[in-house]
């Protein structure tokens, strides 16, 4: 069956001190905790950090994720960092597609689907990061845009590739404002975007693909939110660097 994944995303927060002291502390966390076993803890730190949280644990607590990948194989791309080096790292995931790149750096669904690439070319599960803005729910073209994303970020893939793929709906909207989809709103899009799967490759793949939902989602709100049958996680932001707040949401399965 689906992975239940809880994975944090730092964005561009915390000092080198302070994120070796969040880590610390989300281990002594875990340590406290017991966790259903089908349910797998990821940190995606910014790039400078991914050696230190990677050198903390082993892959009983968590793994390790970046943010963000080059859609180019390698060469003369300042500031970038490839797939084939975050590989050589041994990481086990990255984030593509997220909101804010889409916005603020003109990530469009072509250079989602070129960076989904190079990431399965080097043995790295995407998480690809799906969802429509305000004005779009408002106007009900949520099925709309969030059909297009999957389509155009991810059906160029066979099924096998599509096995190592992990979507993420984060509604826009619910990002960063405390504003959190309903377990209704959620579910009846993690449900489309199955359906979508199920199309395109058959049941068994879409079984198996695990659908996140991010936007502020928090301890007080992941219980009613996983309990939907088609919700498989959370990709979490904000309370993603209050170690409790984290675990705690990992505890909710
Ligand atoms: C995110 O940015 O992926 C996210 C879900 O943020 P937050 O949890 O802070 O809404």
């Amino acid at each position: 069956m689906r992975k239940h994944i809880v994975a944090g995303n730092w964005k561009m927060n915390l000092t080198f001190s302070e994120a070796d002291e969040l880590v610390g502390a989300i281990m002594d966390k875990l340590e406290q905790v017991t966790l259903d076993p089908d349910t797998r803890m990821i940190i995606c730190p910014p790039f400078p950090y991914l050696e230190m949280v990677s050198d903390y644990g082993d892959d009983s607590y968590f793994t390790v994720g970046a943010q963000n990948v080059s859609d180019q194989e390698k060469g003369a791309y300042t500031g970038e960092v490839s797939a084939a080096m975050l590989e050589s790292m041994e990481l086990d995931y990255c984030i593509v597609g997220h909101s804010e790149r889409r916005a603020y750096y003109h990530e469009t669904d072509a250079i989602v689907a070129a960076k989904v690439n190079q990431l399965l070319a080097h043995n790295i599960s995407p998480i690809v990061c799906c969802g429509e803005v305000l004005e779009e729910r408002e106007a009900e073209r949520q099925f709309e845009v969030v059909k297009r994303q999957v389509v155009e970020g991810l059906f160029h893939l066979t099924a096998e590739q599509m096995g190592n793929v992990v979507i993420a709906y984060e509604p826009v909207w619910a990002i960063g404002t405390g504003k959190t989809a309903t377990p209704q709103q959620a579910q009846e899009m993690h449900a489309f975007i199955r359906s979508l799967i199920a199309e395109k490759y058959g049941k068994e793949v879409a079984d198996e693909t695990s659908i996140l939902y991010g936007g502020s989602c928090k301890p007080s709100n992941a219980k009613e939110l996983f309990a939907n049958p088609d919700v498989d996680g959370g990709l979490i932001g904000g309370a993603s660097l209050k170690a409790d707040d984290f675990v705690a949401i990992a505890e909710a399965f």
